[in-house]
Parts: C-alpha cells; structure tokens; sequence
C-alpha cells in the first residue's frame, strides 16, 4: 500500500495463487513428467527471481530464459535449479559456463561454434536441441537430422541434456491438427537423434495449452509458462486457474468538465454532455498499452467501470467517473480478480501474454 501511495501503480503478485495453478497443472499430468517452468522475460513481466524461489521450493525441474543474462540474474539470486537458454549469443558462452547455464542449439553453424568454443577452452556443457517441426522460428529441420547426428557424436564434450519442439498453435481450435501433426513428427524425429545418443536426454514438447490440448505427448517434461501465470488459453478450464497478478492504480485528481470540453492530448476524448474524470497515474511508459485510449480499455473503481477517455499519456490517463463517488487517493483496478486479462487483450487486438510482459520495471511488483 505504501509502495503505491510512492508510485502510484503497482502491481500485485499473489504467490498463493501462483502455487494453486502450479498444482492445477501437476494435476494433469502424468507423476513422472518433469516441469520446466517459463521465467523469461522477468517471469512474464511478475518478477523472475520471486517467481524462481517459489517454484523452486515447490518442487519445479528446470527454469527456461530466453537470454543468458536472465539466467545469470536467477543464478546472482541463488536459484539452484537447471537454466535452459532458448536464444544464446555467441559472446555469452563464456558466460553460459560460469553460471552453469544450458544453451539451446537449434542450427549446424550453432553446434559447431559451441563445440569448438568448449574444445578451446576445456570445457564441457549441456546443451538442448530444438527441433523445428513447423514453427519455423528457430531448429534443426528434418533435413538436417543427418549431419546433427554426426556433430552429435563427434563433440562428446557436449552433452544433450535435452531435444524438444515448439507448437505453432496448441491453444487454438484450427491449429489442433497441425499441432498434432508436429508432435507426431517430432516423434519420429527425436528417434532419429537417440539413435546415437548413449545415455537418456529429456523428451519436451507442451506447452500451457498443449498439456491441456495433448495430454498423451507429455514426453518427459512440459513447459509450463503463461498458466503458471494465470491466464489459461484453451478456455477449457478458464475458472480452475487464479490470476496470480492484480494492476492496480490510484487517482491523482478529479475534473469536472463543461458539455463539449476535450480531454488529453489531441483533444481526443470529449464529454459531450460534460460530466467528471479521475486522473490515473498509470501511463503507456508503465505498460498501460496506448491503444486502450478512447474506450478502448477501463479500469475499475469501488466495484464500477470507469472506461479510458481521450488518449493515454506517458505517465498518466483519464477515466470517464461521470456519476460516480470517487475521489483523489482511490483505487483503480486496471486488471486482476475481475478483468480479465483475455478481454482486455481482445479489445486491443493482442494477446494476455503482451499485457503482462510489457508492465514495466518502474512499477512495483508486491508479493503477498
Ligand atoms: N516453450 C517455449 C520454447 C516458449 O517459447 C514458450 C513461450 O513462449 C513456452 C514454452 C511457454 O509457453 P506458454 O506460455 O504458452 O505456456
């Protein structure tokens, strides 16, 4: 509370909530499947550190970043558990070494690059394969299999510690076939590489949605991010899941305005029969997304909807409060409990994955 009465916008992280959805997902899956939880980009904007400690301590298997310095900032923290890095550059190797983090290789020029980096610096490490069965983001494709496999054996000082792929679109209905097509490829394809592989990699497909869309390709492990998070995409168990996080803003000032007086920059809003608005300082330089202006988005104060008026600020935007109790100091829900993230995202023609990940360091993130 105080921290907001400081800034202004915080946002609040419910570790509660964070450990029901975990076990909602260990649940639906089989006891042996591993899980690596997603905490790239700052744990889905809730703060990677807070979010590894406490899957850490409830029994999590791995940790996924995107970049190796998030994995070194989880290591500077003291997080113990494995650290897989889906895009490693060159020049972090060294880096990935001394912080014992496992670098995804998803191309030839990859492998051997890393392989000769270990070779000159005697070093060994663990390493993961990405398979590209159709996202075409990054991986090996089908017609490279031959020559990995050959890298594979001749570069012992790296050890697959895991091969998985990526589904193109789990969550969504029209993607189910293709999706499936990719897991049903992937088998094939992952054989192909155990054949000259000794010892048992990690076997990885699923993500959130595909654990629920796939139960029958759990593999040995799943990538559990956006559900952990609380928003389930595949809308088939929207209300077993808690939105681990709460927006919440404060009222700086109250207006009255006359019939016809604009609102903000470019005199966009306007009160056609004039009316009140609260000041709210929360801004697109916070991860209030510009395209809410106008309409487009709301918040809720003491319970009622206040929609945006005219268009977001930097650091701050205006509410339509016209008929309602409110005064400077009060509260503002910008998402949370009741708003969902899902139909805030819908109205901006985004995703819920955009909202939270674009709530910005200079809010403060409270775990309770
Ligand atoms: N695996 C990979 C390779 C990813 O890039 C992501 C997230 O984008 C995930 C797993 C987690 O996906 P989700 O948040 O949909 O569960």
């Amino acid at each position: 509370r105080l921290q907001q009465r400081i800034h202004g916008t915080t946002l609040e992280i419910n570790l509660n909530a964070l450990t029901h959805n975990y076990n909602f997902y260990k649940k639906l899956l089989s006891p042996k499947t591993k899980v690596m939880v997603m905490v790239k980009a700052f744990a889905y904007g809730g703060g990677a550190v807070e979010i590894a400690n406490q899957i850490q301590t409830m029994g999590a298997d791995y940790l996924g970043v995107a970049f190796s310095d998030e994995g070194v900032a989880l290591r500077k923290q003291g997080i113990k558990l494995p650290i897989m890095v889906l895009n490693t550059m060159e020049e972090s190797f060294e880096l990935c070494s001394e912080f014992d983090l496992e670098p995804v290789v998803f191309s030839p020029e990859f492998f051997e690059s890393l392989a000769s980096w270990c070779t000159i610096h005697h070093r060994t490490m663990r390493i993961h394969l990405d398979i590209d069965t159709g996202m075409h983001r990054l991986g090996f494709e089908r017609k490279q299999l031959d020559g990995l496999k050959e890298l594979i054996q001749a570069n012992p000082q790296l050890e697959i510690a895991s091969v998985y792929t990526h589904l193109v679109g789990a969550d969504e209905e029209i993607h189910q076939e293709f999706s499936l097509s990719q897991l049903k490829a992937f088998e094939k394809m992952k054989n192909d590489i155990l054949q000259v592989i000794t010892y048992k990699p990690l076997i990885h497909a699923l993500n959130s949605a595909g654990i629920v869309a796939f139960p029958d390709f759990q593999f040995d492990m799943v990538r559990l991010g956006i559900g952990l998070y609380g928003v389930e995409v595949t809308g088939k168990h929207a209300l077993a899941l808690r939105p681990i996080s709460t927006l919440k803003t404060t009222i700086s000032q109250i207006k009255t305005l006359e019939p016809g007086e604009t609102i903000g920059y470019s005199r966009k809003g306007i009160l056609i029969s004039g009316g009140k608005i609260a000041t709210l300082a929360l801004g697109y330089a916070d991860g209030y997304d510009r395209r809410f202006s106008n309409g487009k988005g709301y918040v809720l104060i003491n319970g009622k909807k206040a929609p945006v008026i005219g268009n977001v600020c930097m650091d701050m935007c205006m509410v339509d409060v016209s008929g309602m109790d409110v005064k400077a100091g009060d509260e503002a829900i910008v998402y949370g409990e009741k708003i969902s993230l899902k139909e805030l995202a819908d109205q901006i023609g985004t995703i819920p994955y955009e909202l939270l990940t674009n709530i910005s360091t200079r809010v403060k993130r409270i775990y309770y």
